[in-house]
């Protein structure tokens, strides 16, 4: 393993290392692909970083470069060309994040009732809370 510096002891870092099994899917020299063990759908899977961060803006660019690719690939072998599913990635416990090692969802969404549900409530916003928030996003970058 040439990450061996960046990975932690973490569930997902010791996935990563073979020392707790997973049922892989795929994985390149910075991602790897597995099965989710409680799955929300049949085909559930995670994607993660060979990189332990607990936030996605902790993971350097290089590995997220690497991590969508995967992904996309992992999705077309789960038959999702032809079907709907949730790309999913979870940032804190609040927003249900469980494990502290990034990992983005694939959701296969083969109905209603099977796969991701989101209850997505909108804020009533003006234009000028809106021009607000833009200004105070543009001006840290
Ligand atoms: P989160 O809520 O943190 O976004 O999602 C964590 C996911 O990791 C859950 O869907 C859970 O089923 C999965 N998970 C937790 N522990 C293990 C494990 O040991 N092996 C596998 N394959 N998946 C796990
Ligand atoms: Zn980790």
């Amino acid at each position: 393993m040439t990450h061996e510096h960046l990975i932690g002891d973490c569930i997902f870092c010791k996935i990563i290392r073979g020392e707790i099994p997973s049922l892989k899917v795929a994985e390149t020299e910075k991602s790897y692909c597995f099965l989710d063990i409680n799955p929300i759908s049949e085909g559930h899977l995670l994607v993660i970083p060979k990189y332990h961060g607990e936030f996605f803006h902790q993971i350097p660019d290089d590995y997220l470069a690497d991590i969508l690719p995967l992904a996309r690939k992992a999705a077309i072998a789960n038959g999702l060309e032809d079907g709907q599913y949730n790309l999913l990635q979870n940032n804190g416990p609040m927003a249900h994040q469980v494990v502290p090692h990034v990992h983005f969802h694939i959701i296969p969404k083969p109905n209603k009732e099977e796969g991701l549900t989101v209850g997505w409530s909108q804020l009533k916003v003006s234009q000028d809370q809106l021009k607000e928030t833009h200004a105070r996003i543009i001006q840290k970058l």
